[in-house]
């Protein structure tokens, strides 16, 4: 069942994504080459905590941390590690969840370190476009696959493929809520897309096959090629007047 918002709730999940923007930013911002994944998970976690939310992450499922931290072919679910240093020409991904006062938002995004080579910028760039065209189709009466039609063709035309193994997702009172938000798939599918609906939209692309296989440590997901992987999402509102990214 797909949860419809009330207009407090979304005032609530408005607040949430706005502090979740704000901390996903001062995050970015300490970003660089020579710190590991573990300094910026501690930066994450004083910032959540210092907010008054909660990390949604931490614990989740055994989750050990605040954030996921996932370098080149590493999909999502990288674990922060004092032992993960970040290098020139690295492609990080970010992906950040809180709860304030209940209501949960989610956020990931890619960050290019120093002098990284066209074909990984190129990468970044299609897969953050591939985001905004999903958003854009998030609009009431249109059916959720076309979403993830929106997705797949704009990032199948520029020769990159998508991720199958993970989808987005509703959020509300919990992190992960009907319906899934595939990346994939034929439009004009699934349930029509309502008022009041809240959906974590997060296209992963990948700059060779789509296959992923999970590591030993259970969590993060590469790709099966070595190459590669790009990752942006939002917690996005459907609203009468259009998509409302909740998270920007
Ligand atoms: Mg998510």
């Amino acid at each position: 069942m797909i949860f419809i918002k009330s207009a407090a709730e979304l005032e609530a999940m408005r607040l949430s994504g706005a502090l979740l923007a704000r901390i996903a930013d001062k995050i970015r911002g300490k970003i660089a080459v020579g710190i590991s994944t573990e300094e910026i998970d501690k930066i994450a976690e004083g910032l959540i905590l210092q907010a008054g939310a909660v990390p949604a992450f931490k614990g989740y499922g055994g989750f050990p941390a605040n954030i996921c931290a996932s370098i080149n072919e590493e999909v999502v679910h990288g674990i922060p590690s004092r032992d993960r240093l970040l290098k020139d020409g690295d492609l990080l991904k970010i992906d950040v969840g809180i709860s304030l006062n209940g209501y949960f938002s989610d956020c990931a995004f890619t960050i290019a370190l120093g002098r990284v080579d066209a074909g990984r910028r190129r990468l970044l760039e299609t897969t953050k476009r591939a985001l905004e065209a999903g958003i854009a189709a998030a609009v009431v009466n249109n059916h959720l696959t076309d979403i993830s039609w929106a997705i797949q063709s704009y990032v199948e035309a520029q020769g990159f493929s998508v991720v199958r193994d993970f989808v987005g997702h509703g959020i509300g009172r919990s992190m992960h809520e009907a319906p899934e938000v595939p990346n994939f798939g034929e439009p004009r599918q699934g349930p029509l897309l309502k008022e009041g609906m809240v959906l974590a939209i997060e296209p992963m692309v990948n700059r060779g096959t789509w296959e992923v296989r999970i590591q030993e440590n259970g969590w993060t997901a590469v790709t099966r090629d070595k190459q590669e992987s790009a990752h942006f999402e939002h917690t996005v509102a459907i609203t009468s007047g259009g998509p409302e990214i909740l998270t920007k």
